[in-house]
């Protein structure tokens, strides 16, 4: 990716904006209370390390509901790096066959077990540079393994996330990689955790990729594509009201 996503024309000259971090994944926390939305995928897998490690390889390039059905299946069958390293690879690869680069995936979930259990003793490892040496796993879904599966802070940039955080202001960025060391230094640890769902749903409900939903967003006041949105209201607004006499 070469340019930056969204975000105001022109702002990438200035100095990202420091936002109210706590403030703002309030009010997001509050806003997706209502149970409105769909949870991300990942929360079907939450802690157990090993599946949500093999969601998320399978969750690169594929539908969240896809992957659903797909590891439900997959864990169904192989529920453990044991089960899933003496795997048929042609029964992997049809349990498989939904989600995107199949054939690869199949091939690699089950290298990736088998080194779980040559190296790991059949563990996933708790850190991010462990994690990084596995077959299939990029630093997406090395963060996310270390946040869905054990609850370590750690910041998943994925294409929600870095669109979100450009068109805030709070980064400004051209690649996840980029955005994931600025946000490392501007979010507090604390708040690592639930950032990325938050920011996640977000993308998928209100801050799509073509057409924010700004006048329906919680952090309009807050966020810098939002500002611009509320001027372009005020212009367009009446200045006066004009009463006529009587
Ligand atoms: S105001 Fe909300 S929907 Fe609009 S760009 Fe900002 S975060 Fe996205």
């Amino acid at each position: 990716m070469t340019r930056p996503p969204g975000g105001r024309r022109g702002a990438r000259s200035l100095p990202p904006r420091e936002l109210p971090w706590p403030e703002v994944l309030a009010r997001l926390t509050t806003y997706y209370q209502v149970g409105l939305w769909r949870v991300p995928y990942l929360k079907a897998h939450a802690e157990d390390p090993f599946q949500v490690l093999v969601a998320t390889v399978l969750s690169q390039r594929t539908r969240d509901e896809t992957t659903d059905r797909v590891a439900a299946e997959l864990f169904e069958a192989y529920p453990t790096p044991e089960a899933l390293a003496r795997a048929p690879p042609a029964r992997l690869r049809r349990i498989l066959r939904p989600v995107g680069f199949y054939a690869t995936k199949a091939r690699g979930i089950r290298a990736l077990s088998q080194l779980l259990l040559s190296r790991h003793g059949g563990a996933v490892p708790r850190e991010l540079e462990a994690l990084l040496a596995l077959p299939m796993v990029g630093r997406k879904t090395a963060n996310c393994t270390l946040v869905f599966g054990f609850g370590i802070p750690a910041i998943p940039v994925d294409t929600h996330v870095h669109r979100l955080a450009n068109r805030l202001g709070a980064v400004r960025t051209r690649t996840p990689e980029e955005t994931e060391e600025a946000l490392r230094r501007r979010v507090p640890q604390e708040l690592w955790v639930p950032l990325n769902p938050l920011l996640v749903q977000h993308g998928q409900n209100v801050c799509l990729p073509r057409g924010p939903r700004c006048e329906r967003c919680p952090l309009v006041d807050l966020c810098e594509t939002g500002e611009a949105f509320l001027g372009n209201k005020e212009a367009k607004a009446p200045r006066t009201v004009k009463v006529r006499a009587r």
